[in-house]
């Protein structure tokens, strides 16, 4: 190991919010016309990981030399590096490219960052972002974001999801969301109905078949999984799904939010079925650990980190 003082970067660019750490040392090479292993070499970076689950680690100190940012201001835009970790099952599972327009400030090519899983599109620039839900894997949006200009209940969706999370706080919105996307998997597997069929003609103009991991795909019923989710977070329609004489009234608003009249139909008023057990599972009180949920038969997965200090 060299005893000898981090030389600081010529264009010490700062790091943006919530950016990895991997994502950022390819900037920062590429403002400095330098390399990114001779980056790693001046922080002390471990080899490169041969697989998803090895974590790398680094030299905050010297990640802190080498750009001229103190480790506060490091620590707080790269999530990989504080302490204690964040929680990072209520992030997507995978990184994924910032919002462009917002991220061009940001000199060295596109970022890649994490975030929340209530965030799925730019509402200043009407661009999607990924992924519908928690647990849906989406592509990440990398060559062309999605333009939902023209579909501006996309971007609606988008606020009202937001506003249920400073409502009901993040963990209540991630259950209903969950329980709104796995419904809406269970009812329609991967058949569309007439709205979602419309919106992707013009996300996807000229496409004759979708795969179901196209980030398109999962913006097309957005609105209706959001629909559903803000009936499933109220309280008061909890109250009802646990009242035996309230509870098939509770099941059918939120199913017709989910476009209950589909052909995979398995639900009928009166009869228990899959989806009303499934929907009672998600709807029971759920103690969070720190990690997760407590319940046993829901687990919800955020992104493994890349880094770590050493
Ligand atoms: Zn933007």
């Amino acid at each position: 190991m060299s005893a000898s003082p981090t030389r600081r970067l010529p264009i010490p660019t700062p790091p943006a919010a919530w950016e990895t750490i991997t994502s950022y040392l390819r900037r920062l090479a590429k403002v400095n016309h330098t390399t990114v292993r001779d980056l790693e070499a001046a922080i002390n970076a471990s080899p490169d990981k041969h697989s998803y689950r090895q974590t790398r680690t680094l030299s905050l100190d010297k990640l802190s030399a080498l750009t001229g940012h103190s480790a506060h201001q490091l620590r707080r835009a790269l999530l990989e590096l504080q302490h204690p970790e964040p929680q990072w099952w209520l992030l997507q599972a995978f990184p994924r490219p910032a919002c462009p327009p917002c991220a061009r400030r940001h000199r060295g090519g596109p970022v890649h960052r994490y975030y929340p899983h209530h965030v799925t599109a730019c509402v200043k620039h009407n661009l999607w972002l990924g992924t519908r839900a928690p647990a849906a894997t989406a592509w990440p949006v990398t060559d062309n974001a999605i333009d939902i200009q023209h579909l501006p209940e996309i971007t609606s969706a988008q606020v009202r999801h937001r506003r249920l999370v400073r409502r009901h706080g993040q963990v209540a919105v991630l259950i209903a969301t969950r329980a709104a996307f796995e419904s809406w998997e269970y009812i329609h597997g991967r058949n569309l109905g007439h709205a979602q069929s419309t919106r992707l003609d013009v996300l996807r103009p000229g496409a004759l078949q979708y795969h179901e991991e196209d980030p398109a795909f999962h913006a097309a019923n957005y609105p209706e999984i959001v629909s559903a989710a803000s009936v499933f977070v109220r309280h008061q329609w909890q109250a009802q799904v646990t009242g035996q004489a309230t509870r098939v009234h509770a099941y059918a608003e939120f199913g017709n939010c989910l476009d209950w009249s589909m052909p995979r139909d398995t639900w009928q008023p009166g009869r228990r079925s899959t989806l009303t057990d499934w929907i009672d599972i998600y709807a029971r009180p759920h103690p969070t650990n720190g990690h997760g949920f407590a319940s046993a038969g829901i687990t919800i997965t955020g992104p493994r980190p890349a880094w770590t200090v050493q």
